[in-house]
C-alpha cells in the first residue's frame, strides 16, 4: 500500500490497525557511465514496494534527493546541504506523527544519507523532549544492501568488482527495475579503482568515471531480481519486528 496512490479514508483505516510507515531514502547521484542518476532512489523504492507488498505495510513517498555533494562534478546530481536534510527528514517525520504514526522505518539506499539521517534523528527527539512530548515515537534507519543476506548474496554473484559506488549489486536492482536501460558494456578500467571521498573536484580526479571499485558490466536484472527478494524477505522481518517494539 503506498501513501501517494492512497486516499485519506483509506490512510485513516490503515491507522487504526497499523501506526508505523516505511519511508524509502536515496539520492540522485551519477552512478558510473551504465548505472542510472535514481539508483539509490529506485533500489530504495524497489524493496520498500516489494516488502510493503508482502507485509500490507504502508510505503511513504521516496525521499529522493539526499547527500551528495561529492558527485556533483557530474552532469545530474543533485544533493541537499546536510542541515537542509535533516530540516526536511524532520518535517516528513512530524507530519507523519501529527497524523498518529508512532513507527517510521526508513530504508535507505545511500552511504551519504546515513549521518544527516541520524543527526535528524536527533533533532526529532530532542524537540520532542523539550516540548514535553510523552507519546510513544521511534524511528529507524536500515541500508537495504546490509540486510540479512544481501552480503553475503553480493559476495556470491560478484565476487571481484562489487565495488563500494555504482556497485555492480544495486545496478542488478536498477536493471531489473527498469529492463530497457540495461547496459553491460565493459568499461575501461574494468573494475574501478579504490579510494576515499572527499569533495567534489577530489573526487572527480580520483574516480574518473564516477565508479569506485565496482565492475557493473556483471549487472544484469536476473541477478537484481533476486536482490530485492533476499532483501524484501529480510525486510518484511525487520519491519515487523520494529512496528512491534
Ligand atoms: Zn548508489
Amino acid at each position: 500500500m503506498r501513501l501517494h496512490t492512497s486516499t485519506w479514508p483509506e490512510i485513516e483505516t490503515y491507522l487504526e490497525r497499523c501506526k508505523g510507515i516505511i519511508i524509502p531514502i536515496g539520492s540522485t547521484e551519477q552512478h558510473g557511465p551504465t548505472g542510472l542518476v535514481g539508483c539509490d532512489a529506485i533500489c530504495a523504492e524497489e524493496i520498500a514496494w516489494e516488502g510493503g507488498r508482502r507485509g500490507d505495510f504502508l510505503v511513504a513517498p521516496t525521499f529522493n534527493v539526499g547527500s551528495a555533494q561529492h558527485h556533483m562534478s557530474f552532469p545530474g546530481t543533485m544533493t541537499l546541504r546536510p542541515s537542509t536534510m535533516t530540516s526536511v527528514i524532520s518535517d516528513w517525520a512530524l507530519s507523519l506523527a501529527a497524523h498518529g504514526f508512532t513507527h517510521i522505518y526508513f530504508i535507505n539506499g545511500h552511504g551519504g544519507n546515513i549521518a544527516p539521517v541520524h543527526t535528524a534523528f536527533a533533532e526529532i527527539y530532542a524537540r520532542r523532549a523539550l516540548d514535553g512530548d510523552q507519546s510513544d515515537f521511534i524511528m529507524k534507519l536500515q541500508n537495504w544492501f546490509d540486510l540479512p543476506g544481501i552480503p553475503e548474496l553480493t559476495e556470491e554473484l560478484y565476487p571481484v568488482g562489487a565495488g563500494s559506488h555504482a556497485t555492480a549489486a544495486e545496478i542488478s536492482v536498477t536493471f531489473a527495475a527498469y529492463p530497457e536501460k540495461e547496459d553491460r558494456r565493459v568499461l575501461d578500467p574494468k573494475v574501478a579503482p579504490e579510494g576515499s571521498i572527499t569533495d567534489k573536484n577530489r573526487y572527480r580526479l580520483d574516480f574518473p568515471d564516477g565508479r569506485i571499485g565496482s565492475d557493473p558490466s556483471q549487472s544484469n536484472g536476473a541477478d537484481g531480481q533476486k536482490l530485492i527478494d533476499v532483501a524484501a524477505t529480510a525486510m518484511v522481518g525487520d519491519v515487523a519486528a520494529f512496528f512491534n517494539s
